[in-house]
């Protein structure tokens, strides 16, 4: 049989195993009800990027979910390191979970389970490759809502993406190579895994609601004032994406991504913005910058 792990390593049980070792029971809350929070850093050529704000993220999410880590933000981070320094990638997709683990002979009371905390880290993933940058992401613009906010926190990162995975299958069925999902006043919300800009004559505007708060999201926002670019949180309707100057999407998995196609047609003139290729640059240049980013070995 083929080997379906990537390269990598995982921290489960509280030790270091091989990524086909990291198994949790079928009785975890995490796998029965998608009751669980995570969040993912990447580490590029051995440095994490914004990692504090990972951390940040990960235990406002754990705490909103009434289970709040145990760990502390050090152990966290070292087992993070831990992971990557074992898989030997120098570019990682570093994600830490928390599962709301097993309650006692399967009692219904989510306050009896212990919640599980798991890590693992694999080579980078990008929603768009470096190599197809200036083709930029040809996004298919579904009909289908974002769970709304009144569900479901949507602050909190979540396994709940069936929204997404079938706004995705839906784009891959028309030959698109992403989705879009809409909000339930059938605004823009948010991709699978990205949040999404769109640059008119004003500036630019991102969803202010029914969507994650991206990490990659706030740099954008903090880079684009330093660029002296007015940047807007508000709702962007599907005219408005339509008619963008400009459109990009943003996540940890790839960083700032053009979007050059809606459906097929072109954005503007279908090629790649003057402001998303300054905010992409500036993206990667703090990669190396200390007030951005840590290196594994300062960690371990
Ligand atoms: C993780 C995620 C994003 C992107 O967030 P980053 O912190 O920038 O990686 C956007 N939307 C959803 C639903 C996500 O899960």
């Amino acid at each position: 049989m083929k080997d379906v792990f990537p390269k990598g390593s995982a921290w489960i049980d509280n030790k270091i195993v091989k990524l086909s070792e990291a198994k949790i029971s079928i009785l975890d809350w995490g796998f029965l009800r998608s009751d669980a929070t995570y969040d993912v850093v990447h580490v590029w050529k051995g440095r994490f990027f914004q990692l504090d704000n990972h951390i940040d993220r990960f235990f406002n999410s754990t705490i909103k979910l009434k289970m709040p880590c145990s760990i502390s933000r050090n152990k966290i981070k070292k087992i993070l390191a831990q992971c990557v320094k074992e898989s030997g990638l120098e570019n990682s997709y570093v994600e830490m979970i928390q599962t709301r683990g097993i309650s006692p002979n399967f009692e219904r009371d989510p306050r009896k389970a212990t919640p599980k905390f798991m890590a693992f880290a694999v080579p980078f993933g990008w929603i768009l490759k470096p190599e197809d940058f200036e083709n930029g992401l040809d996004v298919f613009l579904t009909d289908i809502k974002r769970i709304p906010p009144s569900s479901v926190d949507p602050k909190i990162k979540n396994y709940h993406w069936i929204d997404l995975v079938t706004g995705m299958l839906n784009a891959y069925e028309k030959g698109h190579h992403t989705a879009i999902l809409l909000d339930e006043n059938n605004n823009v919300s948010e991709g699978p895994g990205f949040n999404i800009f769109s640059v008119n004559d004003d500036g630019i505007v991102t969803p202010d609601h029914g969507v994650l708060e991206g990490i990659t999201r706030q740099t954008v926002i903090k880079l684009a004032e330093e660029l002296k670019i007015k940047i807007y949180e508000k709702p962007i309707t599907i005219e408005m994406l339509k008619l963008s100057n400009e459109l990009f999407a943003t996540s940890t998995a790839g960083g700032v991504m053009p979007i050059t196609k809606i459906n097929g047609k072109n954005v503007s003139n279908g090629k790649v913005g003057n402001y998303t290729r300054k905010i992409h640059k500036l993206y990667w240049d703090k990669h190396f910058d200390p007030l951005w980013s840590v290196s594994i070995k300062e960690i371990l």
